[in-house]
């Protein structure tokens, strides 16, 4: 579903990205992790071409990303992306955030689209909160809706940066469990995250970055078993 093959990127001189190449089959999970500023935030975000990159080649669903002639908008249409910060549209309601890509992008009906985004937002738990605003919502509550939305896109993958560190404590879970959900039910999903014990639930291989470089692709037995590299070990002695 998600080819990435050599992808190096530059910021100015600045080496973010060197020669990354993994990639992620229709309905795995893949957990990516690694030291803050090491570029899993830059490297997720390429794969929809919210960053481009300067050398490589990326291909989601057979279509190359970075290629010329590309449809960007179309291809974002269908990947999923769940960030830090949950993004919603402050000014709308939580149904308004649901449905306006729907109807503008998608060309959905409003009655379709609203049938849709209620049906996920049951689905999240939120049905009771669909004429708020997301500032009336907690953190927790705005990132499910943030996850809904996404889904309303009917997307043929998800990609999640951090989705829950920006959380307080007490409202990880209840995003961990839609993503847990989400993962079992057979979606194609690469999330940058810290929470090990999705990881080690849900993940089908973890990723681990440094310095701009993959430097662990295996399985989660793997990788909580007996990390090659000497960064990984001291990363999973910090945080386990
Ligand atoms: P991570 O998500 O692993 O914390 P990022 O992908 O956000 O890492 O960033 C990787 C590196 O690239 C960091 O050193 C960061 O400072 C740098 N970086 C990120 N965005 C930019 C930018 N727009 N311009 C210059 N440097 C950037
Ligand atoms: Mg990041």
């Amino acid at each position: 579903m998600i080819e990435i093959s050599k992808v190096s990127k530059w910021y100015g001189s600045f080496q973010v990205l060197t020669n990354c190449t993994t990639s992620v089959k229709k309905g795995e999970v893949v957990v990516v992790c690694g030291p803050s500023g090491s570029g899993k935030s830059t490297l997720i975000k390429t794969v929809n071409m919210l960053e481009p990159f300067q050398e490589g080649t990326i291909t989601v669903d057979g279509v190359s990303v970075g290629a010329k002639g590309t449809d960007l908008p179309k291809l974002r249409s269908r990947v999923g992306m769940v960030f830090q910060n949950f993004e919603l549209f402050p000014h709308l309601t939580i149904t308004e955030n649901l449905t306006l890509a729907q109807i503008k992008v998608l060309g959905r009906s409003k009655e379709e689209a609203t049938a849709k985004g209620l049906g996920l937002l049951d689905r999240v738990g939120l049905k009771a909160q669909a004429a708020k605003f997301p500032g009336q919502l907690s953190g927790g509550q705005q990132q499910r809706v943030a996850i809904a939305r996404a889904l309303s896109m009917d997307p043929i993958c998800m990609l999640f940066d951090e989705p829950t560190s920006a959380l307080d404590p007490e409202m990880v879970n209840e995003v961990l469990d839609v993503m847990v959900e989400l993962a079992q039910e057979g979606m194609t999903m690469m999330c940058v995250t810290h929470e090990m014990g999705f990881a080690r639930k849900v993940a089908d291989r973890v990723i681990f970055m440094d310095k701009g470089n993959i430097v662990e692709d295996c399985t989660k037995e793997d990788f909580f078993g007996s990390p090659r590299s000497e960064r990984a070990q001291l990363f999973l002695s910090k945080i386990l």
